[in-house]
């Protein structure tokens, strides 16, 4: 116990009810001043929590001793206290974290070259931690040992246990620029018995017949760049000479559409719909609504326009004394959303129906819901080292496909290097024991290591942190004033 601190937090509903969360293993409870005060004082020992109780707190004897043993089975079983203890990882058991984790996928960088000029895109100057636009292309060689590689370590994680097929994605820039090379990727894996699951990223503008039906024919899983309605997605979504890109990427997602259909095909469709503080989401809420009725479902990931090390947002704000036009400001974001969410919230407490682009829009319900419950590991939510390999076009590896670009670990000739990764991973636990020892919401913060890198370092991103914990709070209080009323509301 004494190695241990304690690790709740307690927040309130609507109805002014209070609960309390418990970030040691995401347990949820309903929350009295004599609850917390058992909580906080256990190491006081029974008679000094019982006196109490009765003296200070009114409670019936029986009544305050049966709080008392529920309290303290739960805290003997692990709960509310955390451990203290720093530890920090080997550059064996980094190996071994990586060939026993779960999940395994390869994503292969195919072109550091893009055919768009996204005003938010992290390769521009908005961006000084990551890397720019460069004519850098994968080429067979580099991607065949890459896939080697990838397979080499997959056939041993799946001696370990690993149930799920590979998973092997195509990202840029722009990676259809390397359509030929994608061709021969994939036939190339052809060569494995493995059942190769394909994914890709894309800006949707070079789709075309060809492509398309070999995506199809090779049940890619497709994601493609989509900021909702004409007027928000051309506002940064534009070719190099500045043209929005909307029309060209719609009708192609039509074509995308009849060719599948065609074959009978429906394999899955992912649209990533990015929104910053001047988007109206309700426009785009209602593009995307109307898009379903016309094709179908598909999923959508929201993406919120990165803030933190970025210039973007000051550049909007110049650009809107040029081109007000574009820049909804009485219908923005944060007016919009709260619109939104209101119409979600009423229809979860009546338990009615909504459309499934709200409930993709605010899922943050429903994963908080359903959030993970047990120990967590010392990583927190951050991915294992190694669950996913990234590799560029000159065959660096990295941790992530976000990663900066210079904290490579290893590279396609000579593999992994794993002091790379225990470096790597050890810098995030330093910062992470300095800096989030002691928040009480830590499970539910999705910080990893690309949060922390900076151009050159690693350091603590209190912006992003002061932001998660400003908006986790308030997602528990409107969830539980919800669920008050319909507990069974957000499922799905
Ligand atoms: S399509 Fe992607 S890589 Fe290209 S400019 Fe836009 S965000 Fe950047
Ligand atoms: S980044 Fe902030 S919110 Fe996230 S775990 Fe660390 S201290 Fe908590």
């Amino acid at each position: 116990m004494s190695k241990r601190k304690l690790s709740i937090f307690e927040f309130e509903t609507k109805n002014k009810n209070r609960y309390i969360f418990d970030n040691v293993t995401g347990l949820i409870i309903p929350s009295s001043n004599e609850d917390k005060f058992i909580i906080e004082n256990i190491t006081m020992g029974e008679q000094y929590i019982l006196n109490n109780l009765v003296t200070r707190f009114f409670l019936d004897e029986t009544i305050a001793k049966n709080k008392y043993n529920y309290i303290k089975t739960l805290v003997d079983n692990g709960y509310f206290y955390m451990s203290k203890e720093e530890k920090y990882l080997s550059v064996e058991e980094c190996r071994e974290m990586t060939l026993k984790s779960g999940v395994f996928q390869l994503i292969l960088i195919i072109t550091e070259s893009c055919n768009l000029r996204c005003k938010y895109c992290i390769y521009n100057e908005h961006y000084p931690y990551y890397r720019t636009y460069s004519n850098k292309n994968m080429n067979f060689e580099v991607a065949k040992r890459a896939i080697d590689l990838y397979f080499e370590l997959y056939q041993k994680k799946k001696e370990n246990g690993l149930k799920r097929p590979p998973m092997i994605s195509f990202y840029g820039g722009e990676p259809l620029i390397g359509y030929k090379l994608i061709k021969e990727i994939v036939n190339y894996c052809k060569m494995f018995d493995y059942d190769v699951q394909f994914y890709i990223t894309t800006n949707g503008t070079l789709l075309n017949n060809d492509i398309i039906e070999f995506l199809v024919d090779n049940s890619f899983n497709i994601a493609i760049s989509l900021d909702g309605n004409k007027a928000n997605h051309n506002r940064n979504r534009v070719y190099i000479d500045g043209k929005g890109t909307f029309d060209t990427i719609v009708e192609n997602i039509y074509l995308l559409d009849k060719i599948r259909k065609e074959r009978g095909l429906r394999q899955p469709l992912t649209f990533i719909c990015c929104y910053d503080d001047f988007t109206d989401m309700k426009n785009v809420i209602e593009f995307f609504e109307t898009l379903r009725k016309s094709i179908g479902d598909f999923n959508i990931v929201f993406n919120e326009v990165y803030r933190y090390d970025t210039t973007y947002y000051d550049y909007c704000k110049y650009s809107i004394k040029n081109d007000y036009k574009f820049y909804s400001l009485s219908n923005n974001a944060i007016k919009t959303l709260q619109e939104l969410q209101d119409v979600y919230i009423k229809a979860q407490e009546e338990n009615k129906e909504v459309s499934l682009t709200l409930k993709f829009l605010f899922q943050i319900f429903s994963l908080l819901k359903f959030r993970y419950q047990g120990f967590m590991g010392i990583l927190g939510n951050a991915c294992a080292p190694g669950d996913k390999i990234a590799v560029d076009p000159e065959g660096n590896i990295f941790i992530c496909e976000k990663a900066v670009q210079k904290f490579d670990i290893g590279n396609v000739m000579e593999g992994i290097k794993w002091d790379k990764v225990q470096n790597i991973v050890n810098k995030f636990l330093e910062i992470r024991y300095e800096n989030c020892a002691d928040c009480n919401i830590s499970r539910l913060c999705e910080v990893c290591y690309v949060h922390f890198m900076s151009s050159d370092n690693f350091r603590f991103n209190s912006g992003f942190c002061n932001d998660k914990k400003r908006r986790i709070n308030k997602a528990l209080s409107i969830l539980y004033s919800v669920l008050e009323n319909n507990p069974y509301a957000f499922e799905y």
